[in-house]
């Protein structure tokens, strides 16, 4: 059995927004509507999504490449180097995506590391309406730790 590490998210996350095409509007209004909410976070996004989002609703987003260029695995690795903790990610249930194997592995990764995320209008107010927004939270993350310097250890013997 694999080893647990716990990993604090602060009061202020890092929180990710993306919206595939046909799913932008939902995202632009829904962060229209808890724009109060989401300024006080640290946002992050896909290309257009956060440019779509930084023009509507004036909140400041760094930026990433498009989804389909790149954008979602670089915000999968920002989950696993610890630096995005929290995912609004309104994908496209009746499209097919040219970056689908992205986009399932940016989900996968997100699953790993036990990031909350919301892929619909109600689960995204569900977590926004959460006390956690307001306080630290401690994630529960695997810790491949011991397992790395045992085999450290295994090539010194
Ligand atoms: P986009 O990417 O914000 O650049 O459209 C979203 C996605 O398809 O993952």
């Amino acid at each position: 059995m694999f080893e647990m590490k716990k990993v604090e998210m602060k009061k202020r996350k890092n929180i990710a927004l993306i919206a595939h095409d046909h799913r932008k509007q939902d995202l632009l209004t829904w962060a229209a509507q808890n724009r109060e909410h989401l300024e006080k976070h640290c946002l992050y996004g896909t290309g257009t999504t956060s440019k779509l989002l930084s023009k509507e609703t004036g909140l400041k987003i760094k930026a990433f490449l498009s989804g389909p260029l790149g954008g979602d695995q670089q915000i999968g690795a920002r989950i696993a180097e610890g630096d995005i903790d929290f995912m609004v990610f309104f994908w496209d249930p009746l499209s097919a995506q040219p970056h689908d194997p992205d986009v399932k592995a940016l989900l996968r990764i997100a699953v790993l590391y036990d990031i909350p995320i919301a892929m619909n209008q109600s689960t995204a107010d569900f977590l926004f309406s959460s006390d956690y927004m307001d306080e630290a939270y401690e994630r529960r993350v695997l810790d491949y730790s011991s397992r790395l310097s045992s085999i450290g250890d295994k090539k010194n013997e």
